[in-house]
């Protein structure tokens, strides 16, 4: 079982990812810290953002049990990732390792931009999750504020607004959801209650497999 999660920045797409894989038992892997870890490889090495050739390089060296979500968090890591990710030969060397991802049985969730209409278009279960910007700026926002740090709300906005032309814009795999998905809108909509709404879609799927 494939489980496709896309959606930009801040919807709740990993939330939702991370809870489905708990509940069925499924690996999971959410993508975008591939394209972070290739980032600050870079950056760490003092290494250019612009060059194709230096940044596939790093892709590959990628691993996927090494990548560590409080470390790459990091906003300047994020991003460094959603600009190395126009890339086409980036993202064919980190599309690679997350089909390779995808095959693990018993089953797997991916979480990304690009799963459900690049990297598994096959998925028999596919999900589109998004939230106006406005609403994803404001829980960044709370996240920060709640984690003791200090937020500028516009700055935060202005940056989701940018990110998003910039992962809707690019010509290799731009953000969009695929024909096939369904679409979780959490604006007005709890992410549990978007949880329960995937959980009853997964089931459905599951018990047309059986
Ligand atoms: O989801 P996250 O913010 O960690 O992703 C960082 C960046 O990596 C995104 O802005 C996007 O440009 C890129 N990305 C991508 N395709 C994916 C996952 C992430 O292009 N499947």
């Amino acid at each position: 079982m494939i489980i496709a999660i896309d959606g930009p920045a801040a919807a709740g797409k990993g939330t939702l990812a991370r809870r489905i894989a708990e509940t069925y038992g499924y690996h999971h892997l959410d993508t975008g810290l591939t394209y972070r870890a290739t980032a600050k490889a870079l950056l760490d090495a003092g290494l250019p953002l612009d060059n194709e050739a230096i940044a596939e390089a790093m892709a590959r060296k990628v691993d996927l049990a090494g990548l560590d979500r409080t470390v790459l968090s990091r906003h300047e890591i994020g991003e460094a990732a959603s600009k190395i990710a126009v890339m086409p030969s980036v993202r064919s060397a980190l599309r690679e390792m997350q089909q390779e991802f995808a095959r693990r049985e018993p089953g797997a969730v991916l979480d990304g931009r690009d799963i459900g209409t690049v990297v598994c278009p096959e998925a028999p279960v596919k999900f589109y999750v998004t939230a106006s910007a406005e609403v994803r700026a404001k829980r960044r926002y709370d996240e920060i504020i709640e984690a003791g740090g200090s937020a500028d709300y516009d700055a935060i906005f202005e940056d989701v607004k940018r990110r998003d032309e910039r992962d809707m814009g690019r010509t290799d795999s731009p953000l969009k959801p695929a024909e096939d998905a369904y679409l979780l809108d959490t604006s007005e909509m709890s992410i549990e209650a978007a949880f329960q709404k995937a959980k009853s879609i997964v089931d459905a799927a599951l018990s047309r497999n059986a």
